[in-house]
C-alpha cells in the first residue's frame, strides 16, 4: 500500500467515480478497489450482473476453522436530485470537518474505512480467522448486486460476523426492517368521457383501494426494537386524458416488515385484501434482520464503540433496509451489525456530507473489530 493513502484520500478517490444508480456503472470503482486490495495481499473476485455493474469480493484467509469476519458496503449512490448542489458532488470538497459529495455519507466513507482497515489487517501477521470484504453494486435499487452474489454459488462463502457500513454516525444498530414494494394495477374498461356508463373506471377502483389500504392490519405483535410493520402508498398513476374513462390505474405500495413476518405471506394477504380486480407486481422483496444484543460479539462491538462515542451505545433498530437482508442469510445468518461513519440524516440529501473525523474513527474502529475477531 502506498503510504500516502489515508482514509480521507481514499474516500475522495471513491467520490470521483460517478456511480449514480441508475445506471450505476460501478465497474471502474470496483476495479480500482480490487487492485488496491490485491496489492495489499487480498484475493479478489469480480461478479458482474450487467454491463458495468460490478460486485467485488476480496478476502484474506485465516488459519484454522474459524469463519471470517465480513465487512460490506455498496458503491452505488442515488441520483443528485432536482435541487442544484452548491458543492461539486464528485470533487470531494472539504470545509472544516465536512467532506462533501454524493455518497460521502451513503456510503463511500464507510467503504473507504473498511478497505483501509482491511489493508492494515493484511499487513499484520497471518491471522487466526480471515476477513472478507463484500463491495456491492446496485444496492440503492433493491440490493440487486447482493442478490446476484447470493445466487452465485461459492461467491460469498460463510462468515462468522457481519458489519454493514451504512450511515449510522458510528452508532451500532442490531436490527432493521425488511421491505416489500408492490405495484397494484387496477384494470377497467376505456370509454369516451362523455359516456362514463359505457366504461369501467380504473381510477375509482384505485381510489377505493388506497382508502382501504389505510386500514390494512398486519395482525402481528410489534418487535421490541423495530415496532410494528408499516404500509404507505407512495405513488398513484392513472388515466391518459381528461375526456376518457381510464382503463388502468397503478398504485405503488411500500410495506416495511419486521423479522417475524414472512414477506410471501404478507404479499398473499395483500392480494386477497385488494381483490381480484388488481394485478400485483413485486418490485422489491427483502426480509428484515435482527441480531441478539446479548451475543458475545455484539457486546464486544458495543464495548469498542463506547470508547469512540463516549457513552454506551443504546440498543436499537432502524426502519430502512440494507444489503444485510440478502447477505446475512446468504453468509449463514451470523450476528450482524449496521455501523458506519455516515450521517443518517445526510443520506440521499442535496449537498450530502460526512464528517471526516467520523470516517477516521470508523476506520480505526473497524480495524479494532477485525483484529479482535482475527485474533491479532
Ligand atoms: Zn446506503
Amino acid at each position: 500500500m502506498k503510504p500516502s493513502l489515508d482514509v480521507l484520500s481514499l474516500t475522495r478517490r471513491l467520490l470521483a467515480f460517478d456511480t449514480v444508480n441508475p445506471p450505476g456503472q460501478e465497474r471502474a470503482c470496483a476495479q480500482f478497489l480490487g487492485k488496491l486490495l490485491e496489492d495489499g495481499g487480498f484475493e479478489t473476485d469480480f461478479f458482474e450482473f450487467g454491463g458495468g455493474r460490478t460486485n467485488l469480493v476480496a478476502r484474506i484467509t485465516g488459519v484454522g476453522d474459524s469463519p471470517p469476519i465480513c465487512f460490506t458496503g455498496h458503491i452505488d449512490t442515488i441520483p443528485l436530485g432536482a435541487i442544484p448542489w452548491t458543492k461539486d458532488p464528485l470533487k470531494g470538497e472539504i470545509e472544516g470537518d465536512r467532506l462533501y459529495g454524493r455518497g460521502a455519507s451513503d456510503m463511500k466513507g464507510g467503504v473507504a474505512a473498511m478497505v483501509i482497515a482491511g489493508l492494515r489487517v493484511a499487513e499484520l501477521s497471518k491471522s487466526r480467522a480471515g476477513m472478507t470484504l463484500v463491495i456491492t453494486a446496485g444496492e440503492e435499487t433493491g440490493c440487486e448486486g447482493a442478490y446476484f452474489l447470493a445466487a452465485h454459488e461459492n461467491a460469498l462463502g460463510k462468515a462468522g460476523a457481519i458489519v454493514v457500513g451504512e450511515p449510522t454516525a458510528n452508532s451500532p444498530i442490531v436490527a432493521h426492517k425488511g421491505a416489500l414494494w408492490i405495484e397494484a394495477r387496477a384494470i377497467g374498461t376505456a370509454a369516451h368521457g362523455s359516456m362514463p356508463e359505457k366504461g369501467d373506471n380504473a381510477i375509482y377502483k384505485a381510489a377505493q383501494a388506497v382508502t382501504k389500504l389505510q386500514n390494512f392490519d398486519f395482525e402481528i405483535d410489534s418487535h421490541e426494537l423495530l415496532g410494528s410493520p408499516t404500509i404507505n402508498v407512495g405513488t398513484i398513476k392513472g388515466g391518459v386524458n381528461i375526456n376518457s374513462v381510464p382503463d388502468q390505474a397503478v398504485i405503488g405500495i411500500d410495506i416495511r416488515t419486521i423479522p417475524a413476518q414472512n414477506n410471501k405471506r404478507v404479499y398473499d394477504e395483500l392480494k386477497r385484501y385488494l381483490g381480484h380486480e388488481f394485478e400485483l407486481d413485486r418490485l422489491v422483496d427483502v426480509g428484515g434482520v435482527a441480531s441478539d444484543p446479548q451475543h458475545e460479539w455484539i457486546e464486544e462491538v458495543f464495548g469498542i464503540m463506547e470508547s469512540y462515542l463516549k457513552e454506551h451505545p443504546p440498543v436499537c433498530g432502524v426502519s430502512y433496509f440494507t444489503d444485510a437482508s440478502v447477505l446475512t442469510p446468504a453468509l449463514g445468518s451470523p450476528p450482524t451489525i449496521i455501523l458506519g461513519p455516515g450521517e443518517p440524516v445526510m443520506a440521499h440529501k442535496t449537498d450530502e456530507f460526512c464528517y471526516i473525523s467520523k470516517i477516521e474513527e470508523a476506520s480505526a474502529a473497524y480495524l479494532e473489530i477485525a483484529r479482535k475477531w482475527c485474533g491479532l
